[in-house]
């Protein structure tokens, strides 16, 4: 299949005109197309161009049937990976308490809820919370299953004054079709002193570097922008955020590799040996398969 795609004549981050190839790679998801990564040439910043357009990119994501994966509880896999999953949501919310400053509200949004686990724990815990979720079937699912409230990104946008205390997006920011315009609405509907937290893939890490175009987290042509935590800093920066922490998801090294393994047509299991390789590698050099990152709104 091939859709419509559009050129890029701008960095998304600093608006410079000039970039050059950076790595190109397939399109295993869905369509098998060749994808070409490039980096600005002033800020370095690398972004899928070009892309396809807002109309056709849904195309591009796989029907889903992650619901009965994240449901089922069969399989050493499935086990390991629930026990994982539950880890990391103790995990995450203890580093948002952590920062949280304001102990009167405590008011999340999940952008990208997906199916509603992150959510779920977070309002066990305490939280008053609200998803933004496009993909209907997830959204539905959230909210039956664990009786969220979830709503689409029309009325995300509809929202116009700071509400939130917290704002999380895990593994979404890379997704957004227009990034400035996101970050610019993230930045109004936050309140003073509170957190945009963002789970992301580094194009900077050990595993990137090694498994190169078969690196599964450049996921193209639905990975956007492939941030690093320069990229992160600049972003802050010019929108009136302070990064105030940087944490590595240990696991996400060891999930990646399993993938980009697989990609190159081996057992999984030596993706275990390169996550365990990337995580050591970026103990010294701080650079890990995915970072959290903590922004706080104004923050100085
Ligand atoms: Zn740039």
């Amino acid at each position: 299949m091939k859709h419509d795609l559009i050129n890029i004549h701008e960095c998304p981050l600093c608006g410079h005109k000039e970039s050059k190839k950076y790595i190109s790679a397939k399109d295993h998801n869905v369509s098998n197309d060749l994808f070409t990564v490039v980096a600005c040439c002033s800020c370095g910043f690398k972004y899928t161009n070009p892309k396809p357009t807002e109309e056709t990119i849904g195309n591009y994501y796989q029907s889903n049937n992650y619901i009965s994966h994240t449901s089922s509880k069969k399989g050493v896999f499935n086990i390991i990976y629930h026990a994982v999953r539950n880890y990391q949501l103790n995990k995450k919310e203890k580093l948002i308490v952590k920062h949280h400053k304001n102990n009167d509200t405590k008011n999340l949004l999940d952008f990208g809820s997906g199916t509603g686990e992150f959510l779920k724990h977070c309002q066990n815990k305490g939280w008053k919370t609200l998803g933004v979720e496009p993909e209907k079937k997830a959204a539905n699912y959230a909210k039956k299953k664990h009786n969220i409230n979830v709503v689409g990104i029309d009325d995300f946008y509809s929202k116009q004054r700071s509400e939130y205390d917290v704002i999380t997006m895990w593994h979404v920011l890379e997704h957004v079709y227009d990034l400035e315009k996101y970050i610019l609405h993230l930045h109004k509907i936050l309140n003073n002193n509170g957190l945009l937290v963002l789970g992301l893939p580094n194009c900077n890490s050990y595993d990137a570097n090694y498994y190169k175009e078969r690196w599964v987290a450049w996921d193209l042509p639905i990975h956007l922008y492939h941030f690093t935590k320069k990229d992160i800093q600049k972003i802050a920066d010019k929108h009136g955020f302070k990064v105030i922490e940087t944490k590595p998801l240990l696991f996400d090294s060891f999930y990646i590799s399993m993938l980009s393994e697989q990609k190159k047509g081996r057992s999984k299991l030596f993706g275990l040996w390169r996550g365990l390789i990337s995580n050591l590698k970026a103990k010294k050099q701080k650079e890990f398969s995915s970072h959290i990152y903590i922004l706080r709104k104004g923050g100085f």
